[in-house]
């Protein structure tokens, strides 16, 4: 099957039974494994390794001066392991065979590899040992970072310091232990038309999502663990609907930030007319929330690979059609590209944190290891401010939908969706490209975006500022983290007052106690008894605000700063 022939149906069910799949002998030698034919990670399609003696190997100077022992290649060629792509599958492979390079997909139940260049993870870091020089799509700890509490945490905390540049982040609160905050905010700022989503943290596809206005009437409810937001009630509307945008961003490297934004998107549609929010109608989840998952149930919901109708469409028809209604989309891309950037440089220290842990523990050989592509979702009010509602960590990256079949009650046929082909392969092949352009050129040096690529590169120096209040917190933080984790527990913490003068003076041990009690509770996470950066950042804000108490949350942390490092 040729490239232009990616899009063939046919083709797309074939391949998704069809990936490589091969057994493979064991090298059991160092010896054997410097036979290997790996120059500037062009891998040799007929050798073949121990993934555990490849990264033994690796991990050695020796394997540094790679070229020198006379690691001569025959046939070159790019692999892509695909073993764990899981439903990203397809569609990774699509492009792949695109760029002419190869699909690798390991036998179950082995150790044994061949050495690929990148390796595709479908949710998170399933293969734990991660060659030198190659990569993997997926940065450590990423995903527990976009959980819907975590996030609204990230941002929350920037927005206090920085209530401009973050205000694309909608007021929220967490249910249950914010909730008497919430409440005084609503008597502080009473509004007859105002109304608040909740959403809850385990959720996702809208489920378990309402709407309301007062809360006295839906109290009973707000013990659910969930997210309390304010609803913006007055999208935009094309044709008369609401709908949010699906954003793919890939995040190359985390240190330096390097971050590339998607032209190409998929838009998606509410399925009924939208009106402004009311008692009325709140409940009708087809008006208020643009979830396929909710509105492909709606008799309204139009299934058409057409690019300018349908419930679905491609980003950039929507684009045309909005500049051609008069809206300045150049404008709009500036906001977009903001959000964006801003978030990962909110979440850069715990992202940062989360990749030197795994280096630690021996499962990435280096920081510049990983990428991801993330789907950021956005909302575009009627003033054309962007709001952000959610970063998926892992977007689905999937090109086929169940329908059910006419008179056949609970009879489902798959269905190949074009629109997600064209969509989805230029977002992924354009980051593979991307991967490997910066995997030649070494990290921190430029690289030119492809001439056509899907992506265009955002620079991360627009907000400096905020950088360097973080940056010292994080370094501090760091200090005193557990051998290979990205926590420190209370002992540790213990040491970091002593050590920078804060305690006793500042705050005595009982109130420190206290305050990492309250803090280990502030966050969704396997550890309990731990803190990780952004509840340090928590007991490190509330110690500036105790300590400082001027009006300037501001100017409190920076104070904490000046004294943290005047004693170090
Ligand atoms: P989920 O993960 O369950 O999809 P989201 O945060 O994406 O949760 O919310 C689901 C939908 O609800 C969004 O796609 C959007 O249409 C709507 N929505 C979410 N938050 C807001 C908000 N603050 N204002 C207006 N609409 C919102």
């Amino acid at each position: 099957m040729q490239p232009s022939d990616l899009t063939d149906p046919q083709y797309i069910h074939d391949i998704k039974d069809d990936i490589i799949t091969s057994s493979v002998p064991i090298a059991s030698t160092r010896e054997d494994c410097c036979e290997l034919s790996i120059e500037d990670n062009l891998l040799d399609e007929e050798e073949v390794l121990d993934v555990r003696a490849l990264n033994k190997l690796y991990h050695t100077d020796e394997f540094d001066q790679g070229k020198e022992l006379n690691l001569h290649s025959k046939k070159k060629s790019i692999r892509v392991d695909l073993t764990y792509a899981r439903s990203a599958g397809p569609i990774v492979e699509m492009s792949v065979r695109k760029l002419n390079w190869k699909c690798y997909k390991a036998p179950l139940i082995s150790t044994n590899r061949l050495p690929c260049s990148i390796h595709w993870h479908g949710i998170t870091h399933e293969e734990h040992i991660i060659p030198k020089g190659c990569y993997v799509s997926k940065f450590c700890g990423l995903g527990e970072l976009c959980y819907k509490k975590n996030l609204a945490q990230t941002l929350s905390r920037m927005k206090e310091l920085f209530p401009d540049e973050f205000s694309f982040h909608p007021n929220c609160w967490l249910l249950p232990e914010q909730y008497e905050e919430f409440y005084v905010h609503t008597q502080e700022h009473p509004k007859p038309n105002k109304f608040y989503i909740v959403k809850p943290h385990e959720g996702s596809q809208g489920e378990g999502i309402f709407i309301f206005s007062n809360p006295k009437d839906k109290v009973s409810l707000f013990a659910n663990p969930s997210l309390v937001q304010e609803y913006i009630s007055n999208p935009l509307l094309l044709e008369g609907t609401k709908f949010d945008i699906r954003l793919y961003v890939l995040l190359l490297s985390i240190d330096p930030l390097e971050v590339y934004v998607s032209r190409s998107g998929m838009v998606r549609f509410c399925t009924q007319d939208y009106h402004k929010p009311s008692i009325k109608n709140v409940h009708k989840s087809f008006m208020h929330l643009t979830n396929y998952s909710l509105n492909k149930r709606s008799d309204e919901y139009q299934y058409t690979d057409e690019p300018d109708t349908g419930s679905k469409r491609i980003l950039t028809h929507v684009l045309e059609d909005m500049e051609r209604l008069g809206y300045d989309t150049d404008l709009l891309w500036d906001k977009i590209d903001t959000v964006v950037v801003s978030t990962l440089q909110a979440m850069s220290p715990e992202i940062q944190t989360g990749v030197q842990a795994a280096i630690r523990r021996g499962e990435l050989p280096s920081v510049d290891s990983c990428f991801q592509i993330l789907g950021f979702d956005l909302l575009i009010d009627d003033k054309m401010n962007v709001f952000l509602l959610e970063v998926n960590s892992h977007p689905s990256l999937g090109i086929d939908f169940d329908e059910l079949v006419p008179d056949k009650p609970g009879v489902t046929k798959c269905i190949i969706s074009q629109v997600d082909i064209d969509i989805k392969l230029p977002v992924v092949s354009c980051a593979l490209k991307l991967v490997r352009k910066r995997q030649k050129k070494g990290p921190g040096i430029p690289i030119e975006t492809p001439y056509d690529s899907v992506y265009k590169r955002v620079s991360p120096d627009l907000m400096q500022e905020q950088l360097t209040l973080l940056e010292p917190i994080a370094n501090m933080f760091r200090q005193f983290l557990k051998r290979d984790g990205v926590t420190i527990g209370s002992s540790a913490f213990r040491s970091f007052l002593r050590n920078y003068k804060l305690s006793p003076g500042l705050i005595s041990t009982a109130e420190a106690d206290l305050l990492f009690l309250k803090a280990t509770r502030s966050y969704v996470s396997y550890e309990t008894n731990t803190i990780n950066f952004q509840q340090f950042y928590f007991v490190f804000y509330s110690l500036a605000k105790s300590s400082y108490k001027r009006d300037s949350k501001l100017e409190n942390i920076s104070l904490l700063i000046e004294h943290c490092m005047g004693n170090k």
